[in-house]
C-alpha cells in the first residue's frame, strides 16, 4: 500500500516540505499520498499580502535576501522568476534614530568613522575589535555578551539591539548567538576576530571572482513579488491543491498500531486519521499542545520556545503632502531610546508597487519583548500610538489616507541561550519515534530562506527514512 505523508500547518514551511517532497520521492520513483491540514482557512501562514485602496500591505515578511540561495533556488524550480521584484537600491540606506535624529547606517569604514551615531569612544572601542577577548569556553554566549565583549557596550546600544529588535524583536542579553546568528558565531572562532574574518572572507570572495561589497544591510538584494510576499506560497499550495485541507487542526497525536493516529477538528466536527510519517510544520507551542498525549517530554521541551508578540501597522500616505521623502528602507530604534516603536519600514520607497502612484506606503512595528504589552492595544489605540511616533522620529504630521493593524500575537520564535541544548533533548526524543518531524521557524533559523532550506533537508531525511527496508 501507498504510504501516507500528512504535514501539520500550511506556512511556508509546511507547503515547502510538501513540495520538496514530491520532488525528491518522483525523482526515486516513489509514491506516497501527501496531505496537508491547516486549520485557517488560506495557507499560507505568515506569508499574507492584503490588498486595500491600491495598496499591497504585506502582513508579516517583507521579501528575502538573496545573501543564501535556497528562496531563490525554489522560485527558479517553480518557473516563476518572471513575477520576482527585487528591492530597489534605496534598500541599502538604512538608519537608526538616535538622540532625536536619524543617522544613516554607515556602509563603508570611511563613512562609519565620519558618522556621530556613536561617541568616538564608541567608534574607538570597535576600532580594538580584533585585541578583543576570545569566546568563553563552553558557554552559549548571548548576543549582548557577545557584543559588550567584541564591539564594547555602545555598539550593542546602537547597532546590534536595533539589529536584533529588527529580526527577532527579541533582548540580546537573553538570545542565543550560536542559535541567532550561527555565522558571525563560527566566524570569530574560525579567524579569531570579527575584522580578521571578514578581510579573509572579502579575499576568499575576491579569489573565487565574486563581487560582493561591504553593506550596512544583512548582505545580499531582497526580493519580493509584483503581487506581494504571498505569491510564494499561493503558487505552492496551487502545485498541491489536492491534498491541502484548509480549515482543519491537527489537534493531538497518538500512536496507534504503529502508526500515528491524528485526532482532527474541522469546522466543530472532531474526526480521525492515521499516517505512516507526520511532520508538523507548526509553531513550537502548537506542537507542544499537540503531542502532550504521545510524549509528555517533548511536549515540555516545545513549550521552552517562547514568542515574541509584534504588531505591523501600515500608514499610506498622499506623497505631496508628507512631508518626508522616505529616501532609504527605514529605520529602527534603540531600546534607550524609550520610543514606543521599534521601528519603521518604508515599504514604498524599497518596493514601489506597494502603493498606487502618488502614494506612499510605511510599516511601523510595536511590540517585541520590549514591549509587549503594546503589542495588543486595540487597533484603534495602536495606530493612533504610531502616528505620534511617526510624528516624533519622522516628523511626519499629515493624516494617513489608510491605516491598518496587523497583529501576530505569538509572531517570531525567540532562540533563547540554551536554544541548542533544547534542540537537543527534543531530537532525543524524537529518535524514540520514527516518521516524526518537527519543521518551523521555531528551530533552526526564521528566515524564510531557512525555513526553505530545513523544508528540503525534511522532505529528504523522509525520503530516506520512509522507506528504508527494515533491519
Ligand atoms: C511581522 C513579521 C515580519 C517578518 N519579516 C520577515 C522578512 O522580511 N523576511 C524573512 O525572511 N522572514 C520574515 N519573518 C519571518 C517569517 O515570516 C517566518 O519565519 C515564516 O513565515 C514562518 O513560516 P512557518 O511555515 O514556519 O510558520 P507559519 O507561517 O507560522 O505557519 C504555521 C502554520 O501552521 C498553522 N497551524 C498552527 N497550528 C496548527 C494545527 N494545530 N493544525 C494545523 N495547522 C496549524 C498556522 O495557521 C500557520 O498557517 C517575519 C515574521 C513576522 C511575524
Amino acid at each position: 500500500m501507498m504510504p501516507r505523508i500528512v504535514i501539520a500547518g500550511a506556512g511556508i514551511s509546511g507547503l515547502c516540505t510538501a513540495h520538496y517532497l514530491v520532488k525528491v520521492l518522483s525523482a526515486a520513483g516513489r509514491e506516497a499520498e501527501i496531505l496537508i491540514f491547516e486549520t485557517e482557512k488560506e495557507p499560507g501562514g505568515k506569508m499574507r499580502t492584503i490588498r486595500d485602496g491600491g495598496f499591497n500591505l504585506e502582513w508579516g515578511p517583507n521579501g528575502f535576501l538573496t545573501n543564501k540561495p535556497y528562496s531563490l533556488d525554489l522560485v527558479r524550480e517553480l518557473g516563476i522568476e518572471g513575477r520576482l521584484a527585487p528591492s530597489s537600491d534605496l534598500a541599502r540606506k538604512r538608519f537608526i534614530y538616535s538622540g532625536g535624529r536619524l543617522h544613516r547606517l554607515p556602509e563603508t569604514p570611511q563613512s562609519f568613522f565620519a558618522s556621530d551615531l556613536l561617541s568616538l569612544a564608541g567608534r574607538l572601542r570597535i576600532l580594538w575589535e580584533p585585541f578583543a577577548q576570545g569566546p568563553p569556553p563552553g558557554v552559549d554566549e548571548s548576543l549582548g555578551d557577545f557584543a559588550r565583549r567584541r564591539l564594547g557596550p555602545e555598539a550593542l546600544e546602537k547597532l546590534l539591539d536595533p539589529m536584533v529588535t529588527g529580526i527577532y524583536a527579541g533582548d540580546p542579553d537573553k538570545m542565543s548567538l550560536r542559535s541567532c546568528f550561527p555565522l558571525i558565531h563560527d566566524l570569530e572562532r574560525k579567524y579569531g576576530g570579527l575584522v580578521k574574518g571578514m578581510v579573509s572572507l572579502q579575499r576568499e570572495r575576491r579569489k573565487a571572482g565574486e563581487k560582493r561589497g561591504m553593506s550596512a544591510g544583512p548582505g545580499g538584494i531582497l526580493m519580493s513579488f509584483d503581487d506581494g510576499v504571498q505569491t510564494l506560497t499561493d503558487v505552492l499550495s496551487g502545485l498541491l491543491s489536492e491534498g491541502l485541507h484548509t480549515n482543519v487542526a491537527v489537534e493531538s497525536v497518538t500512536r496507534r498500531d504503529g502508526r500515528f493516529l491524528l485526532s482532527l477538528l474541522e469546522g466543530g466536527q472532531r474526526g480521525e486519521i492515521d499516517t505512516d510519517a507526520l511532520v508538523l510544520a507548526i509553531p513550537a507551542y502548537a506542537a507542544s499542545g499537540a503531542l502532550t498525549a504521545l510524549d509528555p517530554g517533548i511536549s515540555e521541551a516545545l513549550s521552552a520556545i517562547p514568542y515574541s508578540p509584534v504588531s505591523v501597522v501600515a500608514l499610506g500616505y498622499e506623497q505631496a503632502g508628507m512631508g518626508n521623502p522616505l529616501d532609504g528602507f527605514g529605520f529602527l530604534i534603540p531600546r534607550g531610546e524609550k520610543r514606543k516603536i521599534l521601528g519603521a519600514l518604508w515599504d514604498s520607497s524599497v518596493f514601489p508597487n506597494r502603493a498606487p502612484d502618488g502614494k506612499a506606503l510605511i510599516r511601523a512595528i510595536v511590540g517585541g519583548v520590549r514591549s509587549p504589552e503594546l503589542a495588543s492595544l486595540p487597533a484603534g489605540a495602536l495606530i493612533h500610538l504610531t502616528l505620534e511616533e511617526i510624528a516624533v522620529t519622522m516628523g511626519v504630521t499629515a493624516p494617513p489616507v489608510l491605516s491598518r493593524a496587523f497583529f501576530h500575537e505569538k509572531g517570531i520564535p525567540q532562540y533563547l541561550v540554551g536554544h541548542g541544548k533544547v534542540l537537543e533533548r527534543i531530537d532525543a526524543r524524537l529518535a524514540e519515534f520514527p516518521g516524526l518531524y518537527l519543521n518551523s521557524n521555531a528551530y533552526r533559523g526564521i528566515a524564510l530562506n531557512d525555513c526553505v532550506l530545513q523544508s528540503r533537508l525534511t522532505a529528504e531525511r523522509i525520503a530516506r527514512e520512509l522507506y528504508a527496508s527494515p533491519t
